[in-house]
């Protein structure tokens, strides 16, 4: 599997289970950092975008619009804690780490 599979398994996962979120393992640095947030235009939206990253290596999934998770809340846009992390993109074998390092 790619970086990208495995960071689109993980975001399923999180998705399917956002309680859950803190026991998944980041896809990039195995560490239980990952962070799941929607954010809306206005509080009770149950479509907004995604924001999946992990906190630790900075790394995560582009934004992608789409339904919320079942009971789970989005955040208005300008209240969410979103660094400026890395993209994992679909053909992202080049965002790894350079050999020799
Ligand atoms: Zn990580």
């Amino acid at each position: 599997m790619t970086d990208y599979e495995h960071w689109m398994d993980a975001f399923d996962r999180a998705w399917h289970h956002p309680e859950m979120v803190d026991s998944i393992e980041c896809p990039t640095c195995v560490t239980r950092a990952l962070t799941l947030v929607y954010t809306v235009r206005s509080v009770g939206d149950r479509e907004g975008m995604s924001a999946f990253w992990c906190h630790r290596c900075l790394r995560g999934l582009p934004p992608r619009i789409g339904e919320l998770p079942k009971g789970f809340s989005g955040t208005l846009f300008e209240a969410a804690p979103i660094p400026n992390y890395n993209l994992i993109v679909p053909d992202s074998s080049s965002v790894s780490e350079p050999d020799g390092e």
